[in-house]
């Protein structure tokens, strides 16, 4: 691996606003966001003299005030732009229940200022089709899958209790066998296929908040491009947009979960731990083994971490004194993938 690893890797943190429940039950703000150098200061609201506030430092912070478009413009268009340039590109939200990963992926669709990177990927990308040469043709091509478990699931699938497997050959890499891909044309398909794959997550869940927070979803955008050049010949290139919504990163087993919970919640930290390693082993630059292996995770997205890959983490966090110890975790996990 080489410096060019390391920069292709963003870890930046978005500390969410005290929703009207926590301002109702007057909560003590805990994290300070500076926007200006980047930085997040936390005290331990039960501070002691020996616990002074705690300061890390990212590529970029998001404080409480932030807007979906500004997310959008400072660190997700890159990513997007480079895709459509025929490299990989994963973002990934991570964080604890309730901090604003989904608001952050996916926002809230139908209210355009309200959109997040999801949507307005689809929008970029659709933009930039229409904007490109004559004799530049475009495929897009969308699929949705969870990981419930370490089993995958094809949210866009006909069979939603099929579990599919992880396979991988020379040619192609690593691949999710027989999960469905479709070629959309425009924007509003796109949200279409969202908007169905969200419907199967909720119908195999008994309740959608606990399943969300328990499993990783994948959006997945590939986009190919065929140019015909001025002496006819053509040249191929193809990109892919990994869009992930991570399971929630509270520590599960201390919340005396038993039995398939127990196994669960070990399984989510053992995922998540694994891409904290993988992510931290990239920007290291200097590992040689990186541990893409230990989790369905980074074995299905190896092809799209690393190398030319582009991958941003934006870290969630909620601002109140009752999130301390998880903030706290949040930041530390970041700041040591960073
Ligand atoms: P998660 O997916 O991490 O569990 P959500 O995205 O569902 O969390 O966010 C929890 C609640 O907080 C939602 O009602 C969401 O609309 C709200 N929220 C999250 N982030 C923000 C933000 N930056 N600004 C305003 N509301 C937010
Ligand atoms: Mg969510």
């Amino acid at each position: 691996m080489d410096k060019e690893d390391s920069d292709n890797v963003k870890v930046v943190m978005r500390c969410r606003p005290l929703n009207e429940k926590e301002l109702k039950q007057g909560c003590v703000i805990a994290a300070q966001v500076n926007e200006l150098n980047g930085s997040i200061t936390i005290t331990n609201p039960k501070a002691s003299v020996d616990d002074p506030p705690k300061q890390f430092t990212f590529d970029y912070v998001f404080g409480p005030n932030s807007k979906q478009v500004d997310v959008y413009n400072k660190v997700a268009r890159p990513i997007v732009d480079s895709v459509l340039s025929g490299y990989n590109g994963t973002i990934f939200a991570y964080g604890q229940t309730g901090t604003g990963k989904t608001f952050t992926m996916e926002g809230k669709r139908d209210v355009p200022e309200l959109r997040g990177i999801i949507p307005n990927s689809f929008a970029h990308v659709f933009g930039a089709i229409a904007k490109a040469e004559t004799n530049v043709l475009f495929l897009v091509r969308v699929s949705y899958l969870e990981i419930y478990n370490e089993e995958v699931r094809d949210l866009l699938g006909k069979d939603q209790t099929a579990r599919l497997e992880v396979k991988e050959r020379p040619d192609i890499g690593v691949y999710v066998k027989d999960l469905a891909s479709f070629v959309v044309h425009g924007a509003d398909e796109m949200d279409k296929l969202m908007t169905y794959g969200n419907k199967n997550r909720v119908t195999g869940a008994t309740n959608m908040n606990e399943h969300s927070s328990r499993s990783h979803a994948i959006y997945t955008v590939t986009v190919e491009g065929s140019e015909t050049l001025h002496d006819g010949e053509k040249t191929f290139r193809q990109g892919k947009l990994h869009l992930v919504d991570l399971a929630g990163s509270e520590r599960q087993v201390k919340t005396g979960a038993t039995g398939i919970r127990l196994q669960e919640a070990n399984k989510i930290n053992l995922s998540l731990a694994t891409l904290g390693n993988v992510i931290s082993a990239l920007v290291d630059g200097k590992s040689t083994h990186v541990p893409y292996r230990n989790s369905k995770l980074t074995r299905l997205l190896q092809d799209s971490l690393g190398g030319n890959s582009k991958t941003l983490m934006i870290a969630n966090i909620g601002p109140a004194d009752y999130n301390f110890d998880e903030s706290v975790s949040s930041l530390r996990y970041a700041n040591r993938a960073k």
